[in-house]
């Protein structure tokens, strides 16, 4: 059994008839129809839109709520420096996880390639922006008309409220929902409390994803860069690109910095789903086995990732809660830097620099207690050593990633709804809690019917749940369960939208 395959298992699936198109009616008006409320139009909110309607078309009123100008952006593809890149070749990255090639087509038709040329690695693969993609997902939506509406809002609070919820909007106009679905995700990196009293230095960086964010940063600056993941390989990109050529140091506790794809692509390789192992350790050495297997058969560890990815859901299902904690614990750090890769255009930047001696990558922690005007004065403190040596820099920038784990504090909107009770954090720390259908899990441990978590933050019930292909299959399987219980609750009363 796939990956695939084992994602069907919790939705009602073509058996159910809910292939793209089956539930065809007239349109009819809004009011008639469920209605069906999107918090936040990144890109799970809105492919999650374009799934619905695709699956039932207008059968229900999709409203998305989302403070940003455009929908299918969100934090990732809304950004406009071209130095950021997707990191999964643009033919995998698609609206629909099972029509391959997609984008890509699409970016053809629109003469992308020409205005782009450095997008084309090898003739073979396009890694456009991350901007072309919000392009593609924002077209798509926007294509689909009126049958979608974008409420330039912020939602603040979701109440219960006859059967269904209301939905309290930030613009002061609320709105009825039959079904709601969380798809607000991503939240700002967390600022490291051994270094907080730096924050209001005016070259501290705590969100590096805020437009112009590392605009104070002179060519000459000397950088230190909390963190050496994907974000890290995005801001060295970014300031390679404003002209910086002053040293950088980045650091994390192991010093992994993320890898490039492979300069060929394989079919992934080797097989974790049947019989599932039970232990962390148990899969550790299975991984080694298919490395080794793949060795004698000519291949890299790359093609094992793939499978591993593909079939992370029945991996993470199979282990136990305290298993998965070892998991998150041991694993996680090698797992994000071999499974989430770096564009070969980001990938090349960082070689050049690192070859320059403008960027050095370290295992290392930081601690400060407080800073001047000019230099940020630190300690640092290598791997396994016992002594900080002091150090001192210009600028610092955090880049440990987005913080899921304090998702109920830092988004307000979740902060009503767990304190209210509706949805509870996963037990660890991933970010809400949610059954096999993608539904809310509230305080009392009973199922939210009609309010699903869209996007990374359900990943404690699914493992692997962070890139675009990912997110895609998820958002068709919530938009299959949506049409498929709307089916069964056969007629819900109409919602006057409430002032
Ligand atoms: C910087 C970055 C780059 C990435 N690049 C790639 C890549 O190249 N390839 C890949 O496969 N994956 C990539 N990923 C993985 C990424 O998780 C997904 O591709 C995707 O961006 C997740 O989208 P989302 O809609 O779930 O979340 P988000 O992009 O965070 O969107 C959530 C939206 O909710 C809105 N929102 C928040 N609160 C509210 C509220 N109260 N009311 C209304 N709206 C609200 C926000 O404004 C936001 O637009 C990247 C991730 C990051 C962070």
């Amino acid at each position: 059994m796939t990956g695939s395959d084992a994602f069907r298992l919790w939705t009602p699936g073509p058996s159910f008839g809910l292939d793209a198109g089956m539930i065809q009616r007239d349109p009819s008006s809004a009011g008639e129809r469920p209605r069906v409320v999107i918090i936040g139009g990144g890109f799970s909110g809105a492919v999650l839109a374009w799934h619905l309607h695709r699956t039932a078309p207008h059968r229900h009123d999709i409203i998305i709520a989302e403070p940003r100008d455009e929908v299918g952006r969100g934090l990732a593809y809304d950004s406009s420096d071209p130095a950021h890149r997707i990191n999964v070749p643009a033919q995998k990255m698609n609206l629909d996880f099972d029509e391959e090639g997609h984008f890509e087509q699409w970016l053809i038709a629109s003469g992308y390639p020409a205005r782009d040329p450095a997008a084309a690695i090898a003739d073979v693969h396009l890694f456009p922006t991350r901007a072309a993609f919000g392009d593609y997902v924002n077209a798509h939506v926007r294509e689909l008309g009126r049958a979608i509406t974008h409420r330039k809002t912020r939602a603040r609070a979701v109440v219960p409220h006859r059967g269904g919820y209301r939905v309290v909007c930030g613009d002061g106009e609320d709105i009825h929902a039959d079904t709601v679905v969380l798809a607000v995700c991503h939240t700002p990196p967390q600022v490291p409390s051994s270094i907080a009293a730096l924050r209001h230095h005016p070259r501290f960086v705590a969100n590096p994803w805020q437009p112009d964010a590392l605009r104070n940063i002179a060519p000459d600056d000397r950088v230190l860069i909390v963190g050496t993941g994907l974000t890290m390989a995005d801001i060295v990109a970014s300031l390679d690109r404003q002209g910086h050529r002053g040293s950088i140091t980045a650091i994390s506790r192991r010093g992994l910095r993320s890898q490039t794809h492979a300069a060929q692509f394989n079919e992934p390789f080797g097989n974790f789903a049947s019989e599932p192992s039970h232990t962390t350790l148990a899969l550790l050495r299975r991984i080694r086995r298919a490395i080794a297997e793949a060795a004698r058969e000519g291949l890299s560890w790359y093609p094992v990732l793939d499978q591993l990815r593909l079939q992370g859901f029945d991996i993470w299902r199979a282990l136990p809660l305290r298993e998965r904690a070892r998991l998150i614990h041991h694993l996680r750090p090698f797992w994000d830097t071999y499974r989430f890769r770096i564009a070969p255009q980001v990938d090349d930047v960082i070689v050049r620099r690192i070859a320059e001696g403008t960027l050095t990558i370290q295992a290392a922690s930081v601690r400060a207690d407080k800073s001047n005007d000019h230099d940020i004065a630190v300690d640092l403190r290598a791997r396994r050593s016992r002594t900080w040596e002091p150090a001192s820099f210009d600028a610092i920038v955090i880049a440990t990633g987005p913080a899921h784990g304090t998702v109920f504090e830092s988004n307000p909107l979740l902060g009503q709804i767990g304190s209210d009770g509706l949805a509870r954090p996963d037990p660890l720390g991933l970010g809400i809690d949610v059954d096999l259908q993608g539904r809310a899990i509230g305080r009392d441990g009973q199922i939210a019917e009609n309010l699903y978590v869209a996007g990374p933050l359900a990943r404690g019930t699914f493992g692997e749940l962070m890139g675009a292909p990912d997110l895609a299959r998820y958002a068709r399987n919530i938009a299959e369960s949506i049409a498929h219980a709307d089916i069964r609750a056969a007629q819900l009363p109409p919602h006057p939208v409430q002032a």
